[in-house]
């Protein structure tokens, strides 16, 4: 490693000691870009390392709003705008007790080198509160009513409104975010800015969303994936594949997976994993996407009625399987470890296809590159989401909106340039098939050549 990334992570750490996932997303970036700069001394003359792991602003505002028993709660909220080089600050909303300022800046540092990956002119930011929707805060094991999640999020949106705007910054969904939430949120912007812009994405079809956005982050998730395999001479066909996760990005890539005709063995919650040998059936997809988005329940639930799947109670997805081809974690971060990568790696698993945001701790990605097996980090692998958001700010500002197949070929064709691009650029700085190297280089370069043709910004 270089003096001069010694020197950036240092100061990284020293400055900012409380954010664990914040100096570990930046650690895991810098390391690999090593070639990268030794090539291109200007990076370093013009302090681009130092400007780009410091956000361009942070925002930090109280969240007011009154429950259905008529208490007034406080939530903390936060918008990090990261970096704006190549376009309009983009990222989604996390609503999660775990939220804080570290793992916003963590996905907010991620976001603008996924951004830059999906040749799409988008900059990079990440937001949230620790409001929790799936606890009341009145009644035990009770969620928020549907009532409460709108006046929080017309609260939340009350202060975030006059920071964003469709050319400033385009948030999206993420954890807890979805198309309820985003509705609500679109709503109040619409009615405090006086304007219908595409102000956010994963909006709803009846008002400027994109066909294909929901589907897009576990759909891309696996195009990378079989993008993966093709250099193998590989398919999915067949495959015994284990996910975690049962939202948005889990549903879609076993959807997608099944589609292919791999056998999708596992998904999880927070209550546990459910184990299916002989692979899950579109059927029993449909009915767990009711429960845990309409019914808005566990997976527990769902052992409890079907018999073909077994059920681990707060176990995640990892170490369950006897033969595994594939993997694929699309819960949360740090979720998939040393001991659960060694797992996989005995029992198997050759791909490991991240669809969440940094799912496997440092040591696991250690093995898996020392492995040589086909890993791809999540900001390559699950940037078809915000991607398809890019053509979601495409169709509002050009008053248009194109069929399913034709944002679907669009989001194929970019998972494929996001493919090929990592690959290039790992072959050219010397490490053929390492896509972590190759994604964190070809994200850096677009980003820092256009930080140093703007100047000192
Ligand atoms: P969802 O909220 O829809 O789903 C998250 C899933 O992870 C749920 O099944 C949830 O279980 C589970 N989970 C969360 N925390 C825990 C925990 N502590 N233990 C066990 N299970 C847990 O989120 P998304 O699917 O949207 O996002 C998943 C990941 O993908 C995140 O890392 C996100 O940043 C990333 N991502 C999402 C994109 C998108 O378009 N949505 C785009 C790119 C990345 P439960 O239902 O019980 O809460």
């Amino acid at each position: 490693m270089s003096k001069y990334i010694d020197k950036v992570l240092a100061e990284v750490k020293a400055k900012n000691p409380n954010e664990p996932e914040f100096i570990q997303a930046v650690d895991e970036v810098l390391t690999t870009l090593g070639p990268v700069l030794k090539a291109n001394p200007q990076y370093e003359k013009n302090a681009i390392l130092e400007r780009m792991v410091e956000p361009e602003r942070v925002i930090m505002f109280r969240v007011p709003w009154v429950d259905d028993k008529g208490f007034v709660r406080v939530n903390r909220a936060y918008r990090i705008q990261m970096n704006s080089a190549i376009g309009p600050y983009k990222g989604g909303l996390r609503f999660d007790p775990t939220v804080n300022l570290s793992v916003l800046k963590f996905l907010a540092f991620e976001q603008v080198f996924k951004n830059s990956l999906t040749t799409l002119p988008m900059g990079g930011g990440k937001g949230g509160c620790d409001f929790n929707p799936k606890v009341s805060p009145h009644t035990p094991g009770k969620r928020c009513s549907d009532a409460e999640v709108m006046r929080f999020c017309q609260s939340f949106m009350t202060e975030l409104y006059r920071h964003i705007g469709p050319d400033t910054d385009v948030p999206a969904g993420d954890m807890n975010v979805g198309a309820r939430e985003i509705g609500y949120m679109f709503g109040q912007y619409k009615r405090l800015a006086n304007e219908w812009t595409g102000v956010l994405t994963g909006k709803g079809l009846s008002y400027g969303g994109s066909l294909i956005r929901p589907e897009a982050t576990g759909y891309g998730t696996v195009y990378f994936a079989e993008n993966m395999l093709a250099m193998r001479g590989e398919t999915l066909e067949g495959k015994k594949c284990v996910i975690s996760g049962s939202g948005n990005v889990a549903s879609f890539a076993a959807e997608k997976l099944m589609q292919l005709g791999a056998k999708v063995m596992t998904l999880s919650d927070r209550s546990g994993a459910i184990y299916a040998p002989d692979g899950l059936t579109p059927k029993m997809l449909k009915d767990i996407m009711t429960l845990k988005n309409v019914k808005r329940g566990e997976l527990a639930e769902f052992a409890k009625k079907t018999k073909a799947v077994k059920f681990f109670a707060k176990a995640n997805s990892w170490q369950i399987a006897d033969k595994i081809d594939a993997a694929f974690p699309c819960a949360r971060q740090n979720e998939l470890d040393a001991k659960d990568a060694a797992y996989l790696l005995k029992h198997g698993c050759t791909l490991v296809g991240e669809g969440a945001n940094m799912p496997s701790t440092p040591e696991a990605i250690a093995a898996f590159v020392n492995a040589k097996i086909m890993y791809s980090p999540g900001k390559a692998s699950n940037a078809g989401g915000v991607a398809t958001s890019g053509l979601e700010m495409s169709q509002n500002s050009g008053r248009i909106s194109w069929t399913r197949e034709e944002v679907d070929a669009k989001l194929k064709q970019i998972m494929k340039s996001i493919h090929d691009n990592a690959w290039n650029a790992a072959e050219k700085y010397g490490d053929k098939g390492n896509y972590v190297m190759g994604a964190n280089i070809a994200g850096f370069t677009k980003v820092a050549d256009a930080m140093v043709a703007q100047g000192v910004c």
